[in-house]
C-alpha cells in the first residue's frame, strides 16, 4: 500500500492525540500513565450485566479452583510499557483472567498464547499462572477488547461500545506500537472501530480479518489477523500450533523492522 508521507505522519498524529482529533467521543476519560488506566479499569463498574456476572462468578466458583480467591473485576491490560508488539484478544474468561486478575491467564488460551510470545523473545517465561508467577512480557503488551468476562463469551455491542474507551487510551499511550495482532475476527475489527474513533483513516475498502493477513495502515501500524487461540479452534485444528507460532514469527519480522 502506498502511502503520502505527510498523510501518514499526519494520521499517526491524530492517532497518539498530540493534534486535535476529528472525532473526540471518548475524550471525557483520560490517563496519564498505563499504570493509572490499568487502576481506572479494574474499578469500573459501568455495565451492570457484565459487573453482575463476574462477580457472581467469582462468589460461585468452579470445583476445580474453590481454593481461589477469584479477582472477579474488570481484568486490565499487561506488559511492558515500551511495546512496539500489541496483542488484543475478545475478553476474559471466567474462571481464567476473571479468578486470576491478568489477561489470558489460567486458561488454554493463555498457555497458548504466553508460549508463542516466549519463543519468539517477548515473553521472559513460557507460561501464565498467576499474578505473582513471575512472568515479564519485553516488547509486548496485551489487552482484551472488553475487560470483564462476559456470560457465553459474548458482549454485546452497547458492552464494546463501553469498553472502548480503555482500549482507546491504550492505544495513545502506547506510543510505541507499530504491530497489532488480533486474536479473532472481533478482535480485529474493534481494533479498526477504535482506530477510527480516534481519528485514524480506515482503508477503503475496509481490511478484511483472515488468519495471517497482515494490513500497513496509514497511522504506520500492521494490524496482524489470527485465529484466536480458543478450544474450539486449537480442539478442532482449526488453529494448530505451528499456524499460531508462523503469526509470532511475522509479528517479530514486523517488529524488528520498525
Ligand atoms: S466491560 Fe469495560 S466498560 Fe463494561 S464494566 Fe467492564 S471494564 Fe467497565
Amino acid at each position: 500500500m502506498r502511502m503520502d508521507k505527510a498523510f501518514m505522519e499526519r494520521d499517526r498524529e491524530i492517532f497518539l492525540g498530540s493534534v486535535e482529533e476529528p472525532m473526540v467521543a471518548f475524550s471525557h476519560m483520560r490517563a496519564l500513565t498505563l499504570l493509572q488506566l490499568q487502576h481506572t479499569i479494574s474499578d469500573c463498574t459501568r455495565c451492570l450485566r457484565l459487573t453482575t456476572y463476574r462477580q457472581a462468578i467469582a462468589c460461585e466458583k468452579v470445583k476445580r479452583f474453590r481454593d481461589w480467591e477469584y479477582w472477579g473485576r474488570p481484568v486490565p491490560g499487561f506488559g511492558d510499557a515500551q511495546a512496539r508488539l500489541f496483542v488484543i484478544g475478545l475478553a476474559p474468561a471466567a474462571h481464567g483472567g476473571n479468578r486470576t486478575g491478568r489477561v489470558f491467564t489460567g486458561d488454554r488460551s493463555g498457555d497458548w498464547l504466553y508460549e508463542a510470545l516466549h519463543v519468539f523473545g517477548f515473553a521472559n517465561q513460557p507460561t501464565s499462572i498467576h499474578r505473582e508467577d513471575g512472568l515479564r512480557l519485553n516488547d509486548c503488551y496485551v489487552a482484551a477488547a472488553v475487560r470483564c468476562a462476559p456470560p457465553a463469551n459474548k458482549p454485546t455491542k452497547e458492552e464494546f461500545n463501553a469498553c472502548r474507551p480503555f482500549l482507546q487510551e491504550e492505544l495513545r499511550l502506547l506510543r510505541r506500537v507499530t504491530v497489532i495482532v488480533a486474536l479473532g475476527r472481533i478482535a480485529f475489527d474493534e481494533y479498526l472501530r477504535t482506530s477510527q474513533a480516534m481519528g485514524g483513516h480506515v482503508p477503503s475498502p475496509r481490511p478484511k480479518f483472515s488468519h495471517g493477513a497482515a494490513y500497513a495502515l496509514p497511522w504506520g501500524i500492521t494490524v496482524l489477523g489470527s485465529y484466536h487461540p480458543s478450544q474450539q479452534n486449537t480442539f478442532t485444528g482449526t488453529l494448530t500450533r505451528p499456524m499460531f507460532h508462523e503469526i509470532f514469527n511475522k509479528a517479530r519480522k514486523l517488529v524488528d523492522q520498525s
